[in-house]
């Protein structure tokens, strides 16, 4: 397939953007790099370097794509109360051009990248697809906004598409894993301190109501999640908009978290107590059957430990390319 992938030099989606090269599909990529790296787009791929709000009409007006996924959006929880102007500039206001682009160009194939942010605070766990939605913050009212726009389109317009909501994505893949110039992440984080190139990790909050008193997280493989991808764009049917949750159906937390990485890596892992992080829920985990039952998604890399080992594998290589650079 002639495929499109924006964002495809960020995390998620360039392991996705190599999964697809990797099958043989003929991908371009629009990124504008704002927070991807320039080495996790695959050699294979054709790039286009600009904002998705710049390059969306001009590439698929080239002709004969045969879909889209949808990676490009800004994507921290923080920083979007902050500055939420900008996140429903770059998160809705492109998508709806995106989605026009689509319309003009005769494209109807959409897989959009999507979070468990839409649902906000949840009653019960594990979350299924159709308990109520309602964000916490502005990042998460962006994504779910796009879905608003995006079920509209299938049915008047004849799109065809498939939102997938992750939990915690993590873990890594080949040369391609989390390295972002800002981290907030719990795993990435962790396996710094274990790296040497941080002190301690700071666990935000151990006053939740779970068994131990941290915060619980539902964490799924990059590889995995990039399969759901495929799958999706594999089986969208015109005038169709599917939702599924990605995730492993298993909570951990962060003490958890970090144990698994002190077996991992056998480092210590300083860690010291820090308040709760604003807007953090107390457990988000996922159930994931809608899509293994209607799509056959079958996750094979989904344990805790497998995560944390290809992270691991990532953030060591990733610390000696930074060491011979410098010498
Ligand atoms: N967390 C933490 N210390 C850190 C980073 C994260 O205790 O330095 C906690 C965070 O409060 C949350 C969990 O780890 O409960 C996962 O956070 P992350 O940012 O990885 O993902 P999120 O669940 O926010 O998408």
């Amino acid at each position: 397939m002639k495929l499109l992938v924006t964002g495809g030099a960020g995390y998620v989606g360039s392991v996705c953007a190599a999964v697809l090269v990797e099958q043989g599909h003929d991908v371009t990529i629009i990124d504008n790099f704002s927070t991807g790296n320039r080495n996790a787009v695959p050699k294979r791929a054709r790039l286009v370097e600009g904002n998705l709000e710049d390059k969306a009409a001009g590439v698929l007006s080239e002709g004969g794509f045969d879909g889209v996924i949808h990676f490009a959006a800004q994507s921290l929880v923080g920083e979007s109360v902050e500055k939420p102007a900008q996140y429903w500039q770059k998160n809705l206001v492109a998508t709806l051009g995106l989605l026009d682009a689509m319309r003009d160009n005769g494209v109807s194939n959409l897989v959009f990248s999507s979070t468990a942010a839409t649902y906000g605070e949840p009653h019960t766990v594990p979350i299924v697809e159709d308990m109520p939605t309602s964000p916490t913050n502005p990042y998460g009212a962006t994504k779910l906004s796009i879905d608003y726009a995006i079920t509209s389109y299938a049915h008047a317009y004849g799109l065809g598409a498939t939102s997938l909501r992750y939990f915690n994505v993590a873990g890594a893949y080949g040369d391609i894993g989390e390295n972002r110039e800002v981290e907030t992440h719990l795993i990435p984080l962790v396996l710094q301190v274990a790296l040497g190139h941080r002190d301690k990790i700071f666990i935000f909050g151990d006053d939740y109501a779970t068994a131990d008193g941290t915060a619980v997280r539902d964490y799924i493989h990059v590889r995995d999640l990039a399969e759901a991808h495929l799958l999706a764009l594999e089986t969208n049917q015109p005038g169709i908009h599917r939702i599924y949750n990605l995730g492993s159906g298993d909570g951990f937390s962060v003490k958890q978290v970090i144990d698994m990485c002190r077996n991992v890596t056998g480092h210590d892992i300083p860690a010291e107590l820090a308040p709760r992080r604003a807007g953090d829920p107390a457990v988000l985990i996922a159930s994931s059957d809608k899509i293994k039952r209607e799509l056959g998604w079958n996750p094979k890399r989904t344990k805790l430990e497998t995560i944390v080992r290809d992270a691991w594998e990532f953030t060591r290589e990733l610390g000696d390319q930074a060491h011979s650079a410098k010498r």
